[in-house]
């Protein structure tokens, strides 16, 4: 496979973390972006532990004096990058009548203004090269979540960013996808746990009686299918969601 330099956001943990790793043993160079840069170094570690090229950035997606220092630094220090993982996350889950305007401004400026932010800083080198994967982090909350307002707009937000980056950038032989997972086990799960008051393993045992394959899935699950998109011989599938939920509903 053809070395490529990949940047995976919100990648010093859980599905990032994966991703990270993954795209690494598949031959890539990757920068691990997350909002503290010490917290990248054991996704680093790992991937040069395996054989593989690294860096960690520090940097929050969602301010655009950040983004464009962060990519000048995987350029510098990688090379120009072309594949872009949109991950970086968060929760400020609530009811719609408790929720504040900052709850809805923080989850929507880090998912979909972060997104939007990284992905118009990358695409210029994913255009010069005339080659680009982009692959989006939406949710099965797109579909609709109790107490989740904020991030059902933004993942299913992300959906429709995604098919139209597809649309506009396809001519230059760039791709965009999303994968939507369903309930997957990392500490953004675990924490929505504690929040309603349970151990984070009861709520994981809870959560798989509702799957179909009988388990929660692993951010291994969805780092797979990153990996299928970032590939060559992926060229032709563009604008597409895919849902890595266990079954086939949320
Ligand atoms: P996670 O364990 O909470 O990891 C998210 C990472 O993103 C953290 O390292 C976090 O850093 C970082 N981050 C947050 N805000 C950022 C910002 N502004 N700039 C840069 N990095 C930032 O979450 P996860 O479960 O792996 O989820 C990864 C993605 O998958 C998210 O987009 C999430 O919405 C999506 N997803 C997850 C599930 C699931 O069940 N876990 C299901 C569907 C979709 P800090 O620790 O410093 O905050």
């Amino acid at each position: 496979m053809t070395e490529r330099v990949a940047i995976v956001t919100g990648a010093a943990r859980g599905i990032g973390a994966a991703i990270a790793r993954r795209l690494a043993s598949d031959g890539h160079a990757v920068a691990v972006v997350d909002l503290d840069e010490a917290a990248t170094s054991e996704t680093v570690e790992a991937i040069r532990a395996a054989g593989g090229r690294a860096v960690g950035v520090g940097a929050d997606v969602a301010d655009e004096t950040l983004v464009a220092s962060a990519i000048e630094r995987v350029v510098a220090e990688l090379g120009a990058p072309t594949i872009l993982v949109n991950n970086a996350g968060i929760l400020r889950d609530n009811l719609l009548f408790k929720m504040t305007a900052d709850d809805w401004d923080a989850v929507l400026g880090v998912h979909l203004r972060g997104a939007f932010l990284m992905t118009k800083a990358v695409q210029a080198h994913m255009v010069d090269a005339g080659w680009g994967r982009i692959v989006n982090l939406s949710s099965t909350s797109a579909l609709g979540n109790r107490g989740q307002a904020n991030y059902a707009a933004a993942k299913a937000g992300m959906q429709g960013f995604t098919k139209t980056l597809a649309i506009e950038l396809g001519r230059f032989g760039v791709t965009a996808n999303a994968i939507a997972p369903g309930f997957i086990v990392t500490e953004m799960t675990a924490s929505t746990a504690r929040r309603v008051g349970m151990e984070p393993d009861d709520f994981f045992a809870l959560m798989a009686k509702e799957i179909p394959v009988g388990r929660a899935g692993e951010p291994d699950d969805i780092a797979a299918v990153a990996s299928f998109f970032v590939r060559e011989e992926a060229s032709f599938t563009n604008g597409q969601v895919i849902y890595v939920a266990g079954g086939p509903r949320a």
